[in-house]
């Protein structure tokens, strides 16, 4: 249990067709569009922003992005920029998500320059962090984990570290229905919370707020909020259905 606001994300990540995009987010505001417990974000594929931001935008539930690329605009074919999204009513993005490092080959470097364009263009930045199950075995994660915040808050000042969220998803929890045991998953969000003091102020590090992902569902969710550095989750298959969504952050609320 932690005395700073807990933050749920939904990450729908490759998911979702207009109608069933309108369809979740319309549950979504009906069961928890007027919650001020805790901070909501959804995070839908770029083609169902706009939808999705007229179905929530008198809710507060955030609008959120999945990605963004670092230049303004240009010859950067496939790419959407932070002033796209913000023109979108986007708030809030994801950098760094695993599927971006792993699948799409984004380096530690790429990362910095995208959180601090997204800084510069007023957006809230999730960044993600997270050991692959190799990394874990071999006794990597804390070398692992605390390498990526170090370079992914390379380009960032104090004075914007309050618009920064961590999310630690260990890789080999995501979509795998394995979780990390609250125990495991704290001993990181602790040493992550203690990184963040020494690059700024124990100030900074105690109003941070860490959000666990990896196969969060309704089942453990209460468990893991207990635990006093973990401030939420960033959640992806449990956010496709409202109600397990709804469930979790209810669980959010009540911690
Ligand atoms: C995610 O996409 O960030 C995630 C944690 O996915 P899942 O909840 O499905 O493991």
């Amino acid at each position: 249990m932690t005395n700073r606001k807990l933050i749920i994300g939904g990450n729908w990540k490759m998911n979702t067709d207009t109608s069933s995009a309108i369809y979740l987010a319309g549950g979504l505001v009906d069961a928890i569009g007027t919650i001020s417990g805790c901070d909501i974000a959804i995070y839908p594929p770029f083609p169902y922003l706009k939808a999705v931001d007229s179905i929530i935008d008198q809710s507060s539930i955030k609008l959120g992005a999945q990605n963004l690329w670092h230049q303004d605009n240009g010859a950067y074919t496939g790419e959407i920029s932070a002033e796209m999204l913000c023109d979108l009513g986007v708030t809030t993005v994801l950098i760094g998500h695993s599927e971006r490092r792993h699948i799409l080959m984004e380096s530690d470097s790429l990362i910095a320059l995208k959180v601090a364009k997204a800084l510069s263009s007023s957006l809230q930045v999730v960044l993600c962090v997270g050991e692959t199950l190799s990394e874990r075995e071999s006794g990597q994660t804390h070398s692992v984990v605390l390498s990526q915040v170090t370079n992914g808050l390379s380009t960032v000042p104090e004075d914007e570290m309050q618009h920064i969220v961590i999310a630690y998803e260990p890789v080999w929890a995501i979509g795998t229905g394995k979780t990390s045991s609250p125990e495991d998953a704290q001993n990181v969000h602790a040493a992550i919370r203690s990184r963040v003091s020494e690059l700024y102020t124990d100030a900074v590090a105690s109003r941070i707020r860490i959000q666990y992902g990896g196969s969060v569902k309704p089942e453990n969710a209460a468990e893991l909020f207990t635990c006093k550095d973990i401030d939420g989750a960033l959640v992806g298959g449990a956010a496709l259905s409202a109600d397990s969504f709804v469930a979790i952050v209810e669980a959010a609320c009540d911690a």
